[in-house]
């Protein structure tokens, strides 16, 4: 994740090249859906609740943690920060480890050996970063909010994000061909998607 200030990028870690940073066992692609599920399932055998709901970012497992991340890909985005008024911009610039193919960091384990700006989110740190998009399933528990139908702990499949319009997937630039970042802001990556806002799937999707 990350924030661009004064001209200095700073990404956002998350599964898959994406927010958050402990360890895990993330990585796009096989077995995360899976993985979702097991998740899914044991939180309704074991509370009536699903754990994002009953308990803050800090009383969460390193598996729960890991698992809220949807892999959008927003908090990977370049931004940029007027120094004076300190106002926040994002632009379509991914960092290089994303993939603008798929979305997704392409080396999630070393991330932070490879892209050292890269931000390891945490509970503490999570409520101050203002770059963190508003579909980020971590600022919006830190907020005290549920997650959405497409977040794949919900609809336990990771299309879902893509369906809703919050992955970043096929209109992102990678940082290696962008050029001046001031060329590339934009500004869907700090809005919700209509279809995204939606209290269910839409039926056609
Ligand atoms: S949910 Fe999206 S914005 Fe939040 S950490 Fe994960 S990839 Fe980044």
């Amino acid at each position: 994740m990350a924030g661009k200030q004064s001209g200095k990028a700073a990404r956002a870690p998350g599964r898959d090249g994406t927010g958050r940073g402990a360890d895990a066992k993330n990585g796009a692609g096989g077995g995360l859906r899976g993985w979702w599920r097991k998740l899914i399932v044991a939180a309704g055998k074991a509370e009536t609740k699903p754990f994002w709901r009953r308990k803050t970012l800090a009383q969460m497992t390193t598996e729960e943690w890991e698992s809220l991340c949807d892999g959008c890909g927003r908090c990977c985005l370049h931004k940029l920060r007027d120094a004076a008024t300190r106002k926040l911009d994002f632009t379509n610039v991914a960092c290089q480890l994303l993939s603008t193919r798929t979305g997704r960091c392409r080396d999630y384990a070393n991330r932070f050996a490879k892209v050292p700006d890269c931000v390891q989110l945490s509970p503490r740190n999570v409520p101050k970063l203002d770059w963190l998009p508003p579909t980020c399933a971590y600022r919006l528990v830190s907020e005290g909010k549920d997650l959405y139908w497409w977040h794949p702990l919900v609809s336990g499949d990771p299309e879902t994000v893509f369906a809703a319009g919050v992955s970043v997937r096929g209109r992102i630039v990678s940082e290696r061909r962008a050029g001046p970042l001031e060329h590339h802001v934009i500004s869907w990556p700090a809005e919700i998607p209509k279809t995204a806002r939606r209290s269910a799937r839409p039926r056609q999707e």
